[in-house]
């Protein structure tokens, strides 16, 4: 609700000033209708001909949609409005008459994200931001809970960490760089600091096929803690999730309500989530007639097809080895894999995190190195931590737009994010 009309509730005053931008008008020649938006909600405002001045009238009458105003008006519960409340306007005042808005019903995509800067105001969108904060903030404090500390990782960084083919180059002062694709390395640095760190920062991936859940910038939350092995990782995880989840149907329950999501169902994510292995992956897809050969990474549609047996998030671990970063360690009881896991989100969302328990051994790391045919002179910095007072830990990676777009029912992760970047996309 407006804060002016809160406040007016609070103190019974029934007169209240409003400051917003008109997000509809109608009416006749001595009736009109304003509906105000703000950041909060909308009101209808409603303008009798008879009960104001001229100047107010005028203003109604060559008022447009997205001007700025002030508004003074009379308070009258409507059980039917959005607020509960209507105005009954004694005063408006023009902040800005804007001009002939230029976003009208039934606008193609592409014209709508070169909008974005106008289109970022829609109530869809509006409603998004606040789910994706509420989203920023139950992850934060499940870390402060769990006494994990919050670092600043660099951006700017000289070393790769999810693959070349994605990496973002830079001219670095006439040198090479590149910008993060993720902070693990830099965690797992930290964590010889602090034991338990996270970070939320910009991770950056030249993507180059456009999909319904990859940006080329997106939010990462990644987080990394000494001493935890693959089992505490799971359990850890599983635990964010659902306190991500839960809290977002608790506190934004009108927001996914607009979106189209009932936050009941949401309330039914609740631990523990379905745990499977890759193999057990692959022998339910056979089941399906789905035949992936084992060593191959399962693609969206597999993903998909997985998911229909499933209405929770779905934790799959132990991927081939061939197929994963050189940082995570060997399962013990089987060398062709690691221990790694996947979080799928359930209605083919797809996944939402990346993780594993990461190698702690220097030899067996530089042997996983160069059998990637990667050089082991370009980790040195990161071989140092397998010097000094190396200890087993784990680490994940989450991508926030990933969950706002599950969460939030969105059909692309386009609309997770403010302004998107995708491979045709920079401006606005
Ligand atoms: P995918 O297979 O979907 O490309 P990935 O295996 O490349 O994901 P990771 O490297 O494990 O992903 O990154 C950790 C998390 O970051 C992912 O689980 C996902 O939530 C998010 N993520 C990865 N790439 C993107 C992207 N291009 N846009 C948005 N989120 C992403
Ligand atoms: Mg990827």
């Amino acid at each position: 609700m407006f804060l002016a009309i809160q406040d007016a509730v609070n103190t019974g005053k029934g007169t209240v000033s409003l400051r917003g931008w008109v997000y509809r008008t109608r009416g006749s020649n001595v009736l009109k209708f304003i509906v105000l938006r703000d950041g909060t909600n909308i009101i209808q405002c409603v303008v009798e001909k008879e009960k104001v001045t001229p100047e107010t009238w005028a203003a109604a009458e060559k008022i447009l949609i997205e001007s700025s105003v002030e508004i003074e008006g009379d308070l009258r519960e409507d059980k039917r409005a959005p607020t509960g409340y209507e105005l009954g306007v004694k005063n408006l005042k023009i902040v800005q008459l804007a001009e002939r808005f230029p976003i009208t019903k039934d606008q193609s995509t592409e014209f709508l994200l070169d909008m974005r800067h106008l289109w970022l105001r829609s109530r869809e969108l509006t409603t998004v931001w606040k789910v994706k904060a509420a989203i920023l903030t139950a992850v934060r404090e499940y870390f402060a809970q769990h006494k994990y500390i919050e670092v600043t990782p660099p951006i700017i960084t000289g070393s790769s960490c999810e693959g070349g083919s994605t990496l973002f180059k830079l001219d670095y002062f006439g040198e090479e760089a590149y910008l993060s694709q993720s902070a693990q390395l830099y965690l797992e640095a930290l964590i010889f600091s602090l034991d338990k760190v996270y970070a939320i920062t910009p991770s950056f991936r030249a993507e180059p096929s456009k999909t319904a859940r990859h940006l080329t910038e997106y939010w990462h939350c990644e987080g990394e803690a000494a001493w935890m092995n693959f089992e505490q990782l799971l359990t850890f995880m599983e635990g964010l999730l659902s306190h991500v989840v839960q809290t977002v149907a608790d506190t934004c329950a009108e927001e996914l309500k607009l979106l189209g999501r009932n936050p009941a169902d949401l309330k039914k994510i609740q631990p523990p989530f379905p745990r499977i292995t890759y193999d057990e992956a692959l022998q339910i897809l056979k089941k399906d007639g789905i035949e992936v050969p084992w060593g191959k990474d399962l693609r969206t549609e597999e993903e998909e097809q997985l998911m229909k047996h499933y209405d929770k998030p779905l934790i799959v671990t132990r991927y081939p080895k061939k197929i994963k970063a050189f940082y995570m360690k060997d399962d013990p009881e089987n060398p062709d894999v690691v221990l790694c896991c996947d979080i799928l989100a359930p209605e083919g969302y797809g996944e939402i995190i990346g993780s594993s328990q990461r190698e702690e051994n220097i030899d067996i790391l530089k042997r996983k190195i160069t059998a990637q045919g990667e050089n082991t002179e370009h980790y040195n910095w990161y071989l140092d931590l397998r010097r000094f007072g190396s200890v087993p830990h784990s680490g994940f990676g989450l991508g926030i737009e990933r969950v706002v777009r599950w969460l939030c029912k969105l059909e692309t992760i386009r609309d997770a994010i403010p302004f998107p970047r995708t491979i045709k996309r920079k401006t606005p």
